[in-house]
């Protein structure tokens, strides 16, 4: 554990003491360790990090402290802030549409691994040229199953588009490899077992041997719903690896799984209408996932941080901004005795709230406070 200074015990009882405006974010390393501790020791193969999920130097420090084996970066500035922390950690470069001058940046870093999607995308690397020994990870896509929304409406090859990229990797002397992303909190472990036997399908179509195979990301929060338990997660990826006649190097990258859990967010209730709420934040700021994600099950706490238990009174809850966007999925049920002042306790919120929080219409600020735990 990095001696990082916890200021409070746990979110209620700091937020009983402190009655200052804005929202606060609350940040648990001990329970970032534990559930790296749970990767490092459940996964069948390398842990790394996808940074864009929280690239936070106190979260990066902590990571690469518990002995996180590397870092999936999208970006020359997500490179330099992990070689800044971690000169030597191996590096994934496994955004697929990348620059020639991305590509020269990933190169000076040192990058290990690149994926790609698509044959413009490889003749670029190849063009570059990667140095000898670089290893190239062919990026498949299947119709989605089980995740919260579909990433593979932007990135990856088919299976049939996925077969002659590889056997043009395999062709190109560079270490050939797969990789995929089941897609954002994904609850069904088959899904990715599913992708396994079809990426060792490809290979064998390809006639090519991979050497690694990286499960990617997708791994669920838990968001108010009971603790993840990862074992099935890494029971189907073991048994998705005995698809492949020669077992290629198993990596995953989880960014949500990881980072969410260790996180939550209180955010205080400016203003109380018939059939409406107005908070502090929304979706300029800390909740833009809500959207797309559905809102996690949270707690309402009073002033003096006791829970509010009241019968639950379904509104329209809104941010902060003047944007009539600016307002949280359908109707949320919140307690009867809700007032202003009151503060939600929203869980899981470790993962894409640091860097997509925005300053729109002078909101985004927030504290942040290091927690022993999280309850
Ligand atoms: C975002 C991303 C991840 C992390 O996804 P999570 O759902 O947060 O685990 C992993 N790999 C790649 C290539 C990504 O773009």
């Amino acid at each position: 554990m990095l001696h990082q200074i916890v200021v409070a015990p746990d979110p209620r009882s700091y937020l009983a003491r402190h009655h200052e405006e804005g929202p606060v974010l609350f940040y648990a390393p001990a329970l970032l360790r534990a559930t790296l501790e749970r990767f490092l020791r459940g996964f069948p193969g390398l842990v790394t990090y996808a940074v864009k999920a929280n690239p936070s130097e106190s979260v990066l420090s902590e990571l690469i402290a518990g002995g996180i084996h590397g870092f999936d970066v999208a970006s020359p500035e997500e490179i330099r802030l992990i070689r800044r922390l971690a000169p030597g950690i191996a590096l994934h470069y496994n955004n697929p549409v990348r620059s020639p001058a991305e590509i020269a940046a990933g190169i000076a870093a040192g990058v290990v691994s690149w994926s790609v999607d698509e044959a413009g995308e490889l003749d670029k690397l190849l063009a570059a040229p990667l140095p000898p020994g670089s290893e190239i990870a062919v990026r498949l896509r299947l119709p989605v199953a089980g995740a919260a929304y579909d990433f593979g409406s932007k990135f990856g090859a088919t299976p049939d588009e996925a077969v002659a990229l590889l056997a043009r990797v395999g062709a190109s002397g560079h270490i050939p490899a797969m990789t995929f992303h089941v897609g954002t909190q994904c609850r069904d472990p088959a899904a990715w077992e599913r992708y396994m036997r079809t990426s060792a399908d490809i290979a064998r179509a390809a006639g090519v041997t991979i050497a690694r195979l990286n499960v990617g990301g997708g791994f669920p929060a838990a968001r108010g719903e009971g603790a993840i338990d990862l074992a099935p997660f890494f029971a189907a990826i073991e048994r998705g690896a005995g698809a492949f006649a020669t077992r290629p190097v198993l990596v995953c990258e989880p960014g949500r799984g990881l980072v969410a859990d260790c996180h939550g967010y209180a955010v205080g209730v400016k203003s109380l209408r018939p059939g409406r709420a107005y908070l502090e934040d929304g979706i300029y700021g800390g909740l833009s996932e809500f959207p797309s994600m559905g809102v996690p099950r949270f707690s309402v706490l009073a002033p003096d941080g006791s829970l509010r238990e009241g019968a639950p009174v379904a509104r329209v809850v809104f941010g902060p901004t003047c944007d009539s966007l600016d307002r949280l999925p359908g109707e949320i049920a919140l307690p009867g005795d809700i007032a202003p002042g009151d503060r939600i306790l929203f869980p899981s919120t470790g993962a894409y709230l640091n860097g997509v929080t925005t300053t729109f219409n002078g909101y985004g600020h927030r504290r942040d406070v290091t927690v022993a735990a999280l309850s």
